[in-house]
């Protein structure tokens, strides 16, 4: 299995991996399947709510680039999304003092009579009128539904204007029907990348493709891992957030790719060292002290300087680990429940682990078997072999009604989540929960002990969820929380009871 980066297309995560979004029982059970069967078994749902579009995550993260301008051909609701990915970015940008004037977000608006009579010309249009405009490096043409459904051939159509506009311009089929898993959306966005942006390797530089949903500005995380990269010689090139084409181009002459999140970093690692050869370091993420360390050798491994990585990581640890002991202490026994993408998801709780708290639960967004290169995923196969307890796993994309059945059966003393939308239910319980939002929390040693002395803030602190919980009617009935945790799988009829 290989990333062909010429393909037309890249197909979605349940047919290029066999991934799923339907799973109910343990970590182990789901361990058997895979090793046995080498395919776990996709449980369809009998009800679902709205999760996310593959169209919303491939175009966000193309939205990142500060010199491109993003084309989104369909229905103006499609492209809803722009409102938040805008401000972000924006932010970001000024944060960083970047130049973003070239970025915009446009959309063809696609109507009812475009459905019967096409909508080529309108996207033409659009797409000149965009260019003109803002004058971006680069132009992504994101496919939805509508344009999906009745065929419209965006090669065609960018085949067409090739020789009237002097930049590259990329088509992202990202129709929404086209996965159910969201993730397909980094795929298709990397896929893109590779295709129109990414060029062929003049000479090797001392970059590494850091890819990731942001730039470590929180916490003043870059300086961090410049220091870190800074002990081998190297500079980060961070993906795809307030990057440029120019920087997207060069890639491929990078020392090496990494990624803080390999569900969201594989295609492309595996489609630069694939195409150009560019080594893609397939470590835990660096979270957690396993997970850094592992991270830090590998990279110096690559570059032949270990000596010069431990001599740098034994400084840090003389720093920040025996703080970290102190607050292990308070820590230990403390039971968890976590639920995040699948990469994420099992990284957090490793980290758990590491500070000897008891995994109760981890829910997973959607769940890959492997990635293009048939590798498991390494955080995924570090739990199954390390973990000291069982525990139960299930996989839900974003179905809030499961895991508060889950929540409120497992009633941990803490939640951690990788979604705004998810920590909100569980405070209303009374279950103390963090937003993993920024994937710097936890990076290196010294993020994991910032992590360590959250989580235990959020412990002992627990007057918010306690007070909200008292206060909250829920939308669940004590039926509904009570069910068994794989009512809502594979069920024909629900049993409506009382
Ligand atoms: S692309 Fe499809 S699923 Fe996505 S927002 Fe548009 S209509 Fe909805």
């Amino acid at each position: 299995m290989a990333i062909d980066i010429h393909s037309k297309q890249c197909a979605s995560r349940e047919s290029r991996l066999g991934s799923i979004t339907g799973y109910s029982g343990t970590l182990q059970d789901m361990g058997q399947q895979v090793s046995c069967s080498g395919c776990p078994e996709e449980r369809k749902r009998c009800f679902s709510q709205a999760s996310m579009c593959n169209s919303t995550c491939a175009l966000g993260q193309l939205s990142g680039i500060n010199d491109a301008a993003i084309v989104h051909h369909g229905p103006s609701g499609c492209a809803a999304t722009a409102i938040g990915i805008s401000s972000n970015f924006n932010l970001l940008a000024t944060a960083l003092g970047k130049d973003r004037s070239h970025f915009a977000y446009t959309c063809t608006d696609m109507t009812e009579a475009d459905t019967v009579f096409g909508s080529t010309e309108n996207l033409k249009d659009v797409i000149r009128e965009t260019y003109n405009r803002y004058h971006p490096k680069a132009i992504f043409i994101g496919a939805s539904c509508v344009s999906g459904v009745i065929g419209e051939d965006l090669e065609g159509v960018l085949d067409d204007m090739r020789g009237e506009l002097d930049i590259p311009l990329a088509p992202v089929h990202c129709e929404g029907f086209k996965s159910q898993i969201w993730a397909t959306g980094f795929d298709v966005s990397y896929h893109a990348i590779l295709k129109y942006i990414v060029k062929p390797p003049q000479k090797k530089s001392n970059k590494v493709n850091i890819i990731g949903f942001t730039t470590g500005t929180s916490w003043n995380s870059d300086a961090d891992v410049r220091r870190l990269l800074g002990a081998l010689g190297l500079e980060p090139t961070y993906l795809l957030a307030s990057s440029s084409i120019e920087e997207l181009e060069h890639t491929s002459e990078a020392v090496a790719s990494v990624s803080t999140c390999s569900t969201l970093g594989a295609y492309f690692g595996v489609g630069l060292e694939t195409a150009y050869g560019v080594p893609y370091v397939r470590s835990l993420p660096p979270h957690g002290v396993r997970g850094y360390e592992d991270y830090t050798r590998q990279l110096a491994k690559i570059v032949g300087k270990e000596r010069e990585m431990e001599a740098y990581m034994e400084q840090e640890r003389a720093l920040y680990l025996p703080k970290l002991e102190k607050i292990k202490e308070q820590l230990r026994g403390k039971r968890a429940m976590v639920a995040m993408g699948p990469g994420f998801g099992s990284n957090y709780a490793r980290i758990l682990q590491e500070f000897g708290m008891k995994v109760e639960h981890l829910s997973a967004w959607h769940f890959d078997k492997q990635y293009d290169d048939g590798v498991r995923p390494t955080a995924f196969q570090y739990l199954l072999d390390n973990s000291p307890n069982d525990f139960t796993y299930s996989v839900n994309d974003l179905q809030n009604y499961e895991f508060m059945n889950t929540l409120n059966r497992v009633n941990p003393d803490v939640f951690i989540s990788r979604h705004p939308g998810s920590t909100v239910w569980a405070m209303k319980i009374g279950v103390p929960a963090y937003n993993v939002y920024d994937e710097y929390n936890s990076f290196g040693y010294k993020g994991t002990l910032r992590f360590a002395r959250t989580l235990l803030n959020i412990i002992i602190n627990r007057s918010f969820s306690d007070n909200l919980a008292k206060h909250v009617r829920l939308p669940y009935t004590d039926w509904w929380m009570n069910q068994p945790a794989d009512t809502f799988l594979e069920k024909e009829e629900l049993e409506v009871g009382s």
